[in-house]
């Protein structure tokens, strides 16, 4: 016996159609990339992202071709989402910090036909077109502000949308159709395209609005910091106007003064971005004693968030930390970090202690580790294995094929994390795979190393790497940036993690640098770090 209810196809456009009725005036305000302060809301991002639709079809754009964007976080980046997912035609976010090689590749292996990009980066694509797929570029200005330029068929985005009436309707299509690509960063042979489908999108969204998730609701401000090429944006491109929540979108301006700037001048209550934006915004806060009267939430991924971040948040500023896992080939959030009532955290210290895993799956996401074996672990919280994933919005394969086939007979999808569960479900990123230091057979997680040298008040930021040791395999070393006007010494460093770690843990040594290699999601590069220093 079949249910009696309608079929309405979870498509994405549905989503800025809510937002345009029923919050039609909640305010979009970007830091535009020309400087100023730009204010729109969701009833005429919906209506400009039609006339996007409808011009995207008069360039030939059709369901299921890949339109690629080369932007930051704006309205108008925003408006091509909606028009480009509105016909069918598939959002291609491309990372700007990626070298010009991986950029050429990626844009020719999901053979994007069209582009939209920021004006900053017309120099990059002019070096590049000559080797790309691409047959237009869309530069997202308008007259005014629109550069020389010798790329193909370029047109000021303004002029281009002005060309059509915006009398359009959406295309109806399958749910499953594939909706956004993202590219993951490849650090294992070539970059691979995850595939999110509108259903994808539209449930892993409904999934981030509750209250252990990223808890928002139509009182909300919230700017996404993340940008929306960072592993789908984390979402905030579809859960924000389904919510109904103001957004404020930062542009390209994300150092800790802009950052501060805008969330305290747009009276901001919900933020998300990785750890090293959060790390130059509290120093901005801590050098000029500042304070933050509206935030309430901060969601921190993308690496492990150190429990001396949580702690500054909760106790100095009064900002609940919501620390989330995920990744590219899940749209992206795996786990988020709630206080279940199961757990005996009276005190403060107790429950950051918790805040510091990166927390429980949401409905929509099932979870385990596995030995090498794939024999099923404990969830004791002090076993680590490998952290296997399924659900509704989890790869089940890579754009054309790459890679062969990724899911386990199971159907769960390998997350290349390595982890423990508690008893309670919340799980604790040891380290990525390749990353674990394996020292007299045994693994030491840098992770957690890194986190506890950052929690000493004379250092910066922190990285961990294992260097070969002709006895036991592997040993950890620490790197470490001192604050500034700090010149802390192994001894005090290595004083201060004495009796927090199991003596094995403690690095062997102690280097300090000024600077230390990031991936283009802010993540440390142990790859260039290692070559560096080993
Ligand atoms: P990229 O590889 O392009 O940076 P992803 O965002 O997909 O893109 O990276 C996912 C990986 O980031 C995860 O598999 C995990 O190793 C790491 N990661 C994400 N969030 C966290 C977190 N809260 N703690 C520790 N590691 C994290």
């Amino acid at each position: 016996m079949q249910g009696l209810m309608q079929d309405w196809p979870l498509l994405c456009h549905r989503v800025i159609d809510h937002a345009a009725i029923q919050h039609g005036n909640r305010e979009v305000v970007s830091r535009s990339i020309e400087g100023p302060i730009h204010r729109t809301n969701y009833r005429d991002i919906r209506k400009r992202a039609l006339k996007v639709a409808q011009r995207l079809e008069k360039d030939g754009i059709k369901l299921g071709d890949r339109v690629a964007t080369l932007a930051w976080n704006t309205w108008r980046h925003l408006e091509t989402w909606y028009g480009i997912t509105g016909i069918g035609a598939v959002y291609h976010t491309i990372n700007p910090r990626l070298f010009p090689d991986q950029i050429t590749y990626i844009v020719n292996h999901a053979e994007d036909r069209l582009m939209f990009l920021d004006t900053t980066f017309v120099p990059l694509m002019e070096k590049l077109q000559d080797k790309l797929t691409i047959q237009r570029y869309v530069i997202l200005t308008d007259r005014a502000h629109m550069p020389q330029t010798r790329l193909r068929n370029a047109v000021a985005y303004e002029e281009w949308i002005d060309e059509v009436n915006g009398d359009f309707t959406w295309a109806s299509f399958d749910e499953n159709a594939a909706c956004g690509m993202c590219y993951t960063s490849g650090t294992t042979g070539n970059p691979k395209g995850v595939v999110y489908s509108h259903r994808s999108n539209v449930l892993h969204s409904l999934m981030a609005l509750t209250p252990d998730a990223f808890d928002l609701s139509v009182q909300d401000t919230i700017m996404p910091v993340v940008p929306f090429f960072h592993a789908n944006g984390w979402t905030i491109a579809f859960s924000a106007p389904m919510a109904g929540c103001r957004l404020i979108l930062p542009g390209m301006k994300l150092d800790g003064v802009s950052i501060y700037e805008l969330l305290e001048g747009e009276r901001v209550t919900m933020t998300a971005a990785v750890p090293t934006i959060w790390l130059m915004l509290l120093n901005h806060m801590e050098t000029n004693n500042l304070k933050l009267s509206t935030l309430r939430r901060v969601l921190i991924g993308g690496s492990a968030c150190p429990r001396a971040m949580i702690e500054k948040f909760e106790k100095n500023y009064g900002v609940t930390v919501a620390h989330a896992w995920g990744m590219t080939e899940m749209n992206p959030i795996g786990s988020i970090c709630a206080i279940k009532p199961d757990y005996d955290a009276k005190d403060v210290e107790a429950i950051l202690d918790v805040k510091a895993k990166q927390g429980a799956a949401p409905f929509s996401v099932e979870m385990k580790i596995v030995d090498d074996s794939e024999k099923e672990l404990p969830w004791d919280g002090k076993t680590f294995g490998r952290l296997k994933v399924k659900g509704v919005a989890v790869a089940k394969a890579y754009f054309k094929g790459e890679g062969g086939s990724i899911l386990d007979e199971n159907g769960f999808f390998d997350t290349g994390d390595v982890a423990t569960i508690d008893p309670y479900g919340n799980l604790q990123i040891t380290d990525r795979s390749k990353d674990v230091i394996k020292s007299g057979g045994e693994w030491i997680s840098s992770i957690d190393l890194e986190n506890l040298a950052v929690g000493h008040p004379k250092v910066m930021e922190a990285a961990v790497i294992g260097v070969r040791h002709p006895k036991w395999d592997e040993r950890p070393l620490l790197i470490i940036i001192p604050k500034k006007g700090e010149s802390p010494t192994r001894e005090e460093i290595l004083g201060y993690m004495e009796g927090k770690i199991a003596k094995w843990w403690m690095p062997d040594d102690v280097v300090f640098v000024e600077e230390i290699p990031h991936t283009a999601t802010g993540k440390v590069l142990r790859r260039e770090v290692r070559a560096r220093l080993t």
